[in-house]
């Protein structure tokens, strides 16, 4: 079974799919950090960031380095919106997440997991927050000042939902989840119970 989680920055996504799958039993895919890792390569002159070698479970890796850490600095997440507008690694990194997701059963959390990865995913949720909640947990997250948080957000949301290749939407037949003020293990048993109903 695949469980596809889409929505903007900030709005619980890894927290809530990192929480369905432990609580299904299922595996969790963070397709955001393989976009990380691209931008990683490229910011660090990489000759060719989409063939970089990225290696995913509880670290994260390129080309065998450990850079779980060093995928959330603030210049990754931007650069990661811009890889990301990318055709060719989108290609490429969808074609990974593809093979990945072919047998067992996936929480797999993005953009474009419910309207291109896995169109035909059992369960698609798209979460939604305020953008001021948004950027206050985000600002929490990384220790920074949630007035500049919601700015790099926008920039980042906009750049998100108005690219040509895959922009951020709910699929049709997304079930959409508000989380503003909502605890985060009452959204967890929300769509843990939509599973008992798709
Ligand atoms: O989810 P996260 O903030 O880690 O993702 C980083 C960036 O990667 C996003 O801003 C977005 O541009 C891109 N992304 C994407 N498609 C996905 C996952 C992430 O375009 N499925």
């Amino acid at each position: 079974m695949r469980i596809a989680i889409d929505g903007p920055a900030g709005a619980g996504k890894s927290t809530v799919a990192r929480a369905v799958a432990g609580a299904l039993g299922f595996t969790y895919l963070d397709t955001g950090a393989m976009y990380r890792a691209v931008a990683l390569a490229a910011l660090r002159g990489h000759p060719e960031p989409a063939a970089a070698q990225i290696g995913l479970g509880g670290r994260v890796t390129l080309d065998g380095e450990d850079v779980t850490a060093a995928i959330r600095a603030p210049e990754v997440s931007e650069r990661a919106s811009v890889v990301a507008a990318q055709p060719a690694v989108r290609r490429a990194l969808v074609t990974k997440q593809q093979a990945l997701m072919r047998s067992g059963d996936w929480v797999a959390e993005g953009r474009d997991i419910g309207t291109v990865v896995a169109p035909d995913a059992e369960l698609k949720v798209f979460l939604v927050a305020s953008p001021a909640e948004r950027a206050r947990r985000r600002a929490a997250q990384l220790g920074a000042d949630p007035a500049i948080v919601e700015l790099e957000q926008a920039v980042r949301d906009q750049r998100d939902a108005a690219r040509a290749d895959s922009p951020l939407r709910a699929a049709d037949d997304a079930v959409e989840v508000d989380t503003t003020g909502l605890p985060v293990d009452e959204v967890v048993a929300r769509i843990v119970a939509l599973v008992g109903t798709s």
